[in-house]
């Protein structure tokens, strides 16, 4: 329902999590992130309100400095835990909102070419198709390119991959999607509201339109794959 990632100068998880909670007025059934951390993708996840997380991440803290965040409105699969975003390969780790309408097709295939489930999202088999993508060697870029081709629904994606300390991409057809920029620092959100902390120069991706981005800045990408530009506007101040 939610998304939220930055790619920060310092741990971002409490960061995220201020995000996410600039996000709870629309709803939600529980929370997650993850960040790189050391080249590897680690996350935290709970039922429920955001304190739920917040004390899961006082346990477990995160190090990492690159991350994505949720608050899931479950459509496929129930509010567990299990079910909570981001979802994650140990390739790459993912947060959607909306819906992947031809999930249990791409679910079918990827089985059988060996990839295991861990839940009942539609969200996973994105998770997966990029994998495998990457299995093929693909760079995470292209891998994601190639997967978004066989993608159908309404989504706004957040993606961030092990070993890649200054990269997340982003996704938008059919869900609203905020690339905040920061003085060496980005931000996304569903939501320009979520960035307010961090930044009020905001980029909206169009429909159709991917993003890659880097801390020095985003490279966008129009529907047909081709480098587009898009303003960087000055976001209404809000509370
Ligand atoms: N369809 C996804 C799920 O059920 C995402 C829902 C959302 O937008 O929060 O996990």
């Amino acid at each position: 329902c939610g998304i939220v990632g930055i790619l920060g100068k310092s741990a971002v998880s409490s960061d995220l999590v201020d995000a996410l909670r600039r996000l709870e007025y629309r709803g939600y059934d529980s929370a997650g992130i993850a960040t790189v951390e050391g080249g590897t993708l680690a996350r935290r996840r709970a039922e429920g309100k955001l304190r739920n997380l917040e004390k899961r991440l006082l346990a477990e803290p995160l190090a990492g400095r690159t991350g994505i965040g949720h608050t899931r409105w479950a459509t496929h699969g129930r509010p567990t835990e299990r079910n909570a975003h981001p979802h994650m390969t140990d390739k790459v780790s993912v947060v959607h909102n909306g819906i992947i309408e031809n999930f249990r097709e791409l679910r079918t295939k990827l089985e059988a070419k060996g990839h295991r489930f861990d839940t009942d999202t539609d969200t996973e088999a994105v998770v997966h198709l990029i994998t495998d993508e990457l299995d093929q060697g693909n760079d995470p870029v292209a891998a994601v390119g190639r997967a978004l081709d066989h993608l159908q629904g309404a989504f706004a994606l957040g993606i961030i991959f092990a070993g890649e300390d200054d990269l997340m991409i982003a996704a938008r057809k059919g869900s609203p999607l905020a690339i905040g920029h920061g003085s060496g620092e980005m931000y996304l959100g569903s939501d320009a509201i979520a960035l307010a902390p961090f930044t009020d120069a905001i980029t909206y991706l169009e429909e159709g339109d991917w993003a890659v981005l880097r801390r020095s800045g985003a490279e966008i990408y129009d529907r047909q794959g081709v480098r587009t530009e898009r303003p960087v506007i000055k976001a209404v101040a809000s509370s």
